[in-house]
């Protein structure tokens, strides 16, 4: 028995910063990383030329808010211009000397050329750090076994992630997933974990396809903990309920690969979310910009708006006001799981926003309202464009399986209740079509629920 109370978090001192004291702190930080951008980096130096600022000029949040935004397409077009320029990609955005940087990581890169984070030792320490903070939080210690079940070659999910898990003194098997389902299951056989990171749809396959690949199921694996990543759901509370049940585990949401914003979700049963907690804000400053004005959206409790961010005390290539997408909802309130710092749901990619008769809808809120009729359905559906959103001409076409427990006969009365669900909750009057279960590919790496099928007239 242990006589001292053992701690719950990483970093005591920085995860329980009194708010002030992190916004102190983070504005030390931005003066200089402003400064070193300005100094090393002609793409940064370009942006603050375009609107006449200059270093000294940056004494505030608000004066920093002034410097102009950088977007995906201009660091595919830095990259482009800086390979042309001078024979490698990140001469004019990377602020380190060339021989400092030591590992250069890419996003999934699921469409167009990849971009790239480069990161000198320094950043990797860093991002080993944050990793940390959020297994321990979670309840990860040395000894417990992880495996690494996303594709390994979206790199951030894959060598960074299992250097974190390494720093933090617990066990990766990294795994990956382009062995498919069989080799993780005999890899899980093989070493014991406790835990797993995957996608949400690899998880739901795993429950799926369990009984008759190992005789026996996901519950029976052993595993205590279901980390979420690579993509949306973690949040959803279907999706949680359904892993929860299926492997007998905590699940968790959480996000961040290799660079400086990351979260993970509170310990909380499955039918609730709360969001996750920031806790890189050390390393990151996170501002909120209203997606279609683009005006600052102050940082308050229940504040939603895209987010923008800007890496803090970083070498390699340190992202300055950023914007990738991502609308965000805050909650600043204190947590019922008792964590400290803020938290963030991930409500949508702007670029995954569809617009229907003038309605908002995001995949994410269609899986949930066709979750809630399991298990008469599988869950598993695609919306089919007929061109490029995000205007779509009603009605909504989706495809979706029910389950082999149901007949055909039954099918119009469960339409007539997901219609009705539809109408409610997401505000649309879709087109449905049924097709028997384990017709729609399962998709290991990333799902994308969107297809795009041009139609000829
Ligand atoms: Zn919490």
């Amino acid at each position: 028995m242990a006589f001292y109370k053992e701690r719950t978090l990483w970093n005591e001192k920085i995860e329980t910063l009194p708010r002030e004291d992190m916004r102190a702190l983070q504005l030390e930080r931005l003066k200089k990383q402003v400064a070193y951008n300005y100094q090393r980096s002609p793409f940064y130096r370009d942006k603050m030329d375009a609107v006449g600022a200059e270093p000294g000029d940056i004494q505030s949040f608000k004066a920093f808010s002034n410097i102009p935004l950088m977007t995906k397409e201009e660091q595919r077009k830095a990259q482009e211009d800086s390979i042309e320029k001078y024979g490698n990609p990140y001469a004019l955005m990377a602020c380190a000397p060339r021989e400092k940087i030591v590992r250069i990581n890419s996003t999934s890169g699921t469409t167009g050329t990849p971009t790239l984070y480069t990161l000198t030792q320094h950043d990797i320490d860093v991002v080993n750090e944050m990793h940390a903070r959020k297994y321990w939080r979670a309840g990860i210690r040395p000894g417990d076994v992880m495996i690494q079940a996303l594709s390994l070659s979206m790199f951030t999910g894959g060598l960074p992630l299992s250097q974190g898990i390494m720093h933090m003194g617990a066990c990766v098997v990294p795994i990956g997933i382009e062995g498919g389902t069989k080799r993780v299951l005999d890899f899980i056989r093989l070493t014991s974990p406790s835990a797993i990171i995957a996608t949400p749809s690899f998880g739901q396959y795993m429950i799926e396809k369990c009984p008759q690949l190992i005789g026996k199921d996901a519950k029976e694996l052993g595993l205590k903990w279901f980390f979420c990543a690579g993509e949306p759901g973690g949040g959803n509370p279907e999706v949680r309920k359904m892993l929860a049940q299926g492997f007998g585990a905590k699940v968790f949401d959480h996000t961040g690969g290799g660079h400086a914003f990351h979260g993970i979700s509170c310990d909380e049963p499955p039918d609730q979310f709360s969001g996750m907690h920031f806790i890189s804000e050390d390393h990151c400053l996170l501002e909120l910009l209203d997606p279609s004005t683009k005006q600052p959206i102050d940082i308050e409790h229940g504040a939603t708006g895209e987010m923008v961010f800007t890496f803090l005390d970083w070498e390699g290539g340190p992202f300055m006001r950023y914007s990738l997408g991502d609308l965000l909802e805050i909650s600043v309130d204190p947590c019922h799981c008792g964590m400290p710092g803020m938290r963030f749901k991930i409500i949508g990619r702007a670029d995954d926003m569809l617009i229907i008769k003038g309605v908002n809808v995001y995949p994410e809120a269609i899986k949930t309202a066709i979750l809630k009729f399991r298990p008469k359905v599988t869950g598993f559906f695609h919306i089919l464009l007929s061109k490029p959103g995000p205007l779509v001409e009603p009605p909504l076409k989706i495809t979706l399986e029910y389950d082999d427990s149901i007949s055909g006969s039954d099918l119009p009365l469960l339409e007539e209740r997901m219609l009705s669900l539809f109408k409610e909750e997401v505000r649309i009057a879709p087109q449905l079509t049924w097709v028997p279960a384990q017709t729609l590919p399962r998709e290991l790496k990333k799902t994308n629920f969107i297809k795009v099928k041009e139609t000829h007239a």
